[in-house]
Order: structure tokens, then C-alpha cells, then sequence
């Protein structure tokens, strides 16, 4: 919903301030859907609203819950007709992290990712931003009396490319007087853009930052991530460089493992290598993502090629996850998004 316009319409029709609040804390701390179900308005100003007034500008069309019910895609439907998702994942008990998209489609074009596949169609608003999180929320505490503790901007699009909304969109979900999520509980996956990445260390020095690695090659990294023809891995680890001495904080290093392309034991060794010149291993943790399906000619290495990677990085002194991939039966995980 935009914020703004809602403040000087209630203003220009007279409304004691007080209301604002009211309808605020409906929106952003109560995670109403529409209008009526805000009783604490009088019925005329409920009306009046809704004539004006849509609560969230993206309409979820379906709900999809994974066969374990650890995982949630939504699809949205925004103004112009375009279509969105966003996936709530049940990583610890009770804790549920959502996925937020920044774009429909996107222009960086990594081969192996559903997303990239498509270009880009266009940015999403600070609003259609934010509203994916206002609808995941009305969901979750109406079917299951939860809560999101946390978002990360893993979705589709690259949220670098639409610095300003996301900007925007990350300043309402921290804020404590809209909806208040602590920084901390924030992260933005980004495929490398390295001046978006200075500019992240100044406004956001709490948050957290991931980055699409998947290969510590520059050849290899320029097919798998063509952002890497702009911003070269010699740029990239300077920006790391300066953002950790910056912020003193760790970097989410994900790596998409492909077998046969970015899986070998040198491979891992010059990962290992090329982490160092960015700074000391604590400050990284190693996120191995096996490639999940979407049609192209990858393919995943076995369950023990997997762990055989990660234990290379792990004697290297590196700290290393691999993810689990929830939500594969209905298409929310890593890179299926698509927005079918
Ligand atoms: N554009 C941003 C954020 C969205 S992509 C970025 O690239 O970081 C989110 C994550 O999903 C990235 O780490 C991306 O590399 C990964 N991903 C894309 N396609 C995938 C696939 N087919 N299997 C597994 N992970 C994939
Ligand atoms: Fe875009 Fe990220 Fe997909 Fe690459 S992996 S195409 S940057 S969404």
C-alpha cells in the first residue's frame, strides 16, 4: 500500500491524526487483508478507504504448500497483470524466513536460474516489495497463528538492479513503527553489482549480505553470472574487502554446485584461495546450493559429491553449509521461480 498518498488523503479529508496510527498498525503490525476487517475504524471512514484504497497491491492467486508443509509459494498478481512469487520457508521450528522477489524477471541472465531465463519485464515498486511480505504475514497468522522472523531478498529478480525500492522496501520492514523486523534479521543475495555493494555497506551496515558466487574463475564466472563481465572477480573481492572491514560483518557466500562444471577439487581450492585475498575465513560462510532443476543441461552432483565439496572447503578452514532444498515439489526452490 502506498503510505504516503493513504497520510495525505486522510489529512485532506480532515481525519484526526490518531486514525493514521489505527490504520498503520492494521496494516503493518496486525497484517490485515482489507479494510473491513479494521473494527476499531468507524464504518464510514472503512468505506471511504476502500473506494480509495487498496491494503496490499499484490493479489495472492494461490497459496501452494509443500508436501511436508515446510515450505510456502505464493504467486501474486500485480496491477498491470504480471506475475510474482515469494516462498515462506520453515527453516527452524516455528521460524519462518520468507523470499522476497525485486523484479519480474531479471536482466542478469544466469543460465542455470528460471528466473534469469525470462529477462527482465520490470522492476517491482517499494510497495510490491513490501506487500509480498504484508500478504505471507496475513497468511501465516490466519492458517497457522505464526509469524516471519526473517526476509531475505532471494527471489526473483536482482535486488541491486532496483537499489531505491528495495532501499525503500528494507527501511518499512525495519522500521519499528511499521512493521519492525530487526536489521539483523534482513539479507540481500546479490550476483555481484559492486558499486550497490559500497552503497549497501553505508545504509545498511546491520544487514546481512550474500553473493552469488558459484565459480571463483573469471571465465567460468562470466557464463555462469554475466554481471561478472561488468564487475570482474578482482573488482568483486575489493568491494568484499571493504564491506567487511567496513561493517565487521560475515559474508553469505552462495555456491550453486553443478556437477562436472564448478565442482572439482581445484575448484575448491581456488574458491578457498580466492575468499583469502577478500579476508580470513571466519569472516565467510560457505552456502553450497545443489543446482536444483529447471530444465536446462545441469545437473546436480550425487548426495556424496555434495558433501565431498564441502568437506575440501571444510579442511580448508572454511565454514561451510549446504542447503537443504525445501519446497522442490512445487517449484519455490533456489532458482525455479518463475512466475508461471
Ligand atoms: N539475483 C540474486 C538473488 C536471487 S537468485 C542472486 O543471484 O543472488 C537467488 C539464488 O538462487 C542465487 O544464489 C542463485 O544463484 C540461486 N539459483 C538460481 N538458479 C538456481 C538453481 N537452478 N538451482 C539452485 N540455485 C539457484
Ligand atoms: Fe538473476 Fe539471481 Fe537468477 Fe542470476 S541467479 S538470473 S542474478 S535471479
Amino acid at each position: 500500500m502506498d503510505f504516503k498518498k493513504l497520510s495525505v488523503f486522510l489529512k485532506e479529508n480532515g481525519v484526526p491524526a490518531f486514525r493514521l496510527k489505527q490504520v498503520r498498525d492494521a496494516v503493518y503490525k496486525n497484517f490485515v487483508a482489507s479494510w473491513d476487517e479494521v473494527a476499531v475504524l468507524p464504518a464510514p471512514l472503512r468505506e471511504k478507504l476502500g473506494a480509495k484504497f487498496r491494503v496490499h497491491s499484490v493479489e495472492p492467486l494461490e497459496a501452494l504448500v509443500s508436501k511436508k508443509g515446510d515450505a510456502i509459494k505464493f504467486c501474486f498478481e500485480l496491477k498491470d497483470g504480471l506475475k510474482i512469487e515469494s516462498v515462506l520457508l520453515n527453516l527452524l521450528p516455528e521460524k519462518w524466513s520468507l523470499c522476497l522477489s525485486t523484479q519480474v524477471g531479471c536482466p542478469v541472465r544466469c543460465p542455470f536460474c528460471a528466473t534469469g531465463r525470462k529477462g527482465l519485464k520490470r522492476n517491482l515498486s517499494p510497495d510490491e516489495i513490501t506487500d509480498q511480505f504484508l500478504a505471507a504475514a496475513h497468511y501465516l497468522k490466519t492458517k497457522r497463528s505464526q509469524k516471519i522472523g526473517s526476509v531475505i531478498f532471494m527471489g526473483m529478480g536482482e535486488p541491486f538492479l532496483n537499489y531505491e525500492s528495495v532501499a525503500e522496501a528494507m527501511h518499512t520492514i525495519a522500521d519499528p513503527e511499521m512493521i519492525g523486523l530487526g536489521q539483523r534479521h534482513i539479507s540481500v543475495s546479490t550476483a555481484g553489482h559492486v558499486p550497490a555493494i559500497r552503497r549497501f555497506a553505508k545504509d545498511f551496515p546491520q544487514c546481512n549480505l550474500a553473493i552469488s558466487l558459484h565459480a571463483a574463475e573469471e571465465d567460468l564466472r562470466n557464463d555462469l553470472v554475466p554481471l561478472n563481465r561488468t564487475y570482474p572477480l578482482a573488482q568483486l573481492a575489493k568491494a568484499l574487502k571493504d564491506y567487511i572491514f567496513s561493517t565487521k560483518r560475515r559474508v553469505f557466500v552462495e555456491y550453486v554446485l553443478m556437477e562436472g562444471l564448478n565442482n572439482s577439487r581445484t575448484q575448491a581450492a581456488r574458491l578457498n584461495a580466492w575468499l583469502r585475498t577478500v579476508a580470513a575465513p571466519k569472516y565467510f560462510v560457505v552456502n553450497i546450493i545443489p543446482y536444483n532443476r529447471t530444465g536446462g543441461p545441469y545437473r546436480a552432483p550425487t548426495r556424496d559429491r555434495v558433501k565431498l565439496f564441502a568437506d575440501l572447503l571444510e579442511g580448508m578452514g572454511l565454514e561451510v553449509t549446504v542447503r537443504k532444498s525445501l519446497g522442490e515439489d512445487i517449484s519455490g526452490a533456489c532458482g525455479q521461480l518463475a512466475g508461471k
